[in-house]
């Protein structure tokens, strides 16, 4: 919108579209009151972040043209997000932080972060799609999201929701056949804004009414992440989470055979919080159909097992320094023998001739047990899971 009257005499000011264009120009007070009479209150979108790049940059170019941004951030339980880095205590390259809220800090944008843990189940046990390389549901969750997404906009009062997908970056949720998809089954249809690939696409409801500037979004396609670097370089941003394992667990290969594992030993698909948080954590084996073991790789696994001690049996070395052991399944006494000998090669007493340690039954009885460590070849490769 243009404005008319005397301040149409200022260059900046007459160029302005609306008074949300004039932050910084203006402080003369009269002045703006005058020219929000002429302008409605700024159009509102909501952003799905995942804390990482593309997401931020779609958020960012929306609220550039002067448009409320506030994020979503959904926990399905999955997430990569500061679980195990926030964890283990070796050195890691990853600093130890949410990046979603981090991205939210550094763009001031409010996020709510809502938890989707049982909703997601279905999600992931029951695809429709199918799923990826592994047991990522992408294009299940795509829409699921932002079906979510929708539902937010509708009870808040936002006009629009923004993703940062970009066309044939994802082999299953973002290529140009199954971008109409989400949009279709989340209910979002012409809703939905991909600021990093809307030239490419039809233009969608905040486009055609002019909420947004279709001239200001781009027209990114493929896996390349150059012109996404690019465009980062180009806002100052020289910070960002890298895409190297993706927004979730479901897409790691070890990760998915850990949780297939628990399927065949429970005979069904079903998990709980605690079940998904715990295959995240530590080395499993599993020597037995009927057991399996949790190793914890350092001591800040360790100390974070040390917390699921009472819902486990386990086992704490005694003669030597060594992890923290936890016994998932239907342990009976002649099953602990062998669970201490593996467990005994992950101490510091691998090498000697015998390791001590203190059993505790599920139901918390106790009882001392030696054993002579197994050696690396009588660990057959197939036990871990
Ligand atoms: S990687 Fe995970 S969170 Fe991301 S779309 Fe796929 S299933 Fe959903």
């Amino acid at each position: 919108m243009h404005y008319t009257g005397w301040f149409q005499e200022q260059p900046q000011l007459a160029a302005a579209r609306c008074h949300h264009e004039l932050s910084g120009l203006v402080e003369f007070v009269p002045m703006k009151r005058a020219l929000n009479e002429h302008c409605p209150a700024p159009r509102r979108a909501v952003a799905l972040i995942s804390g990482g790049l593309d997401s931020m940059l779609a958020a960012l170019v929306v609220q550039a043209q002067g448009v409320h941004v506030e994020g979503l951030n959904f926990f399905t339980g999955f997430c990569v997000e500061g679980h195990t880095h926030a964890i283990r205590s070796t050195r890691q390259k990853m600093p130890r932080r949410n990046n979603a809220l981090w991205v939210a800090e550094q763009l001031g944008m409010r996020l709510h972060i809502i938890d989707v843990i049982e909703e997601y189940k279905d999600v992931l046990l029951k695809p429709r799609h199918g799923y990826g390389a592994n047991l990522n549901p992408c294009l299940d969750c795509k829409s699921f999201m932002v079906g979510k997404a929708r539902q937010w906009l509708e009870q808040n009062g936002f006009d629009f929701i923004i993703t940062g997908e970009v066309v044939g970056q994802r082999p299953m949720s973002q290529r140009r056949d199954t971008l109409p998809v989400v949009a279709r089954e989340s209910g979002a249809h012409d809703l939905l804004l991909r600021p990093l690939c809307a030239r490419l696409q039809p233009p969608t409801l905040p486009e055609r009414e002019g909420w947004v500037d279709r001239e200001r979004l781009y027209g990114f396609s493929g896996r390349s992440r150059k012109p996404q670097m690019a465009l980062a370089a180009e806002y100052g941003i020289e910070e960002y989470a890298q895409p190297a394992g993706g927004c979730c667990f479901l897409t790691d290969a070890s990760y998915a055979s850990k949780l297939r594992d628990l399927w065949q030993a429970r005979g069904e698909k079903r998990y709980e919080l605690d079940d998904i948080m715990l295959l995240k954590v530590g080395r499993h084996l599993r020597p037995r159909p009927h057991f399996k073991l949790i190793v914890a790789r350092d001591a800040g696994e360790t100390r974070y097992l040390q917390g699921y001690r009472g819902h486990f049996a386990h086992l704490e070395m005694t003669s030597h320094g060594g992890p923290l052991t936890l016994i998932e399944g239907e342990v009976a006494a002649g099953d602990f023998e062998l669970a201490a000998r593996i467990a005994a090669r992950f101490g510091q007493g691998r090498n000697a001739d015998s390791v001590s340690f203190r059993a505790v039954m599920a139901d918390g009885s106790e009882r001392l047990l030696s054993v002579v460590p197994l050696s690396p070849n009588q660990v057959p490769r197939d036990w871990y899971v």
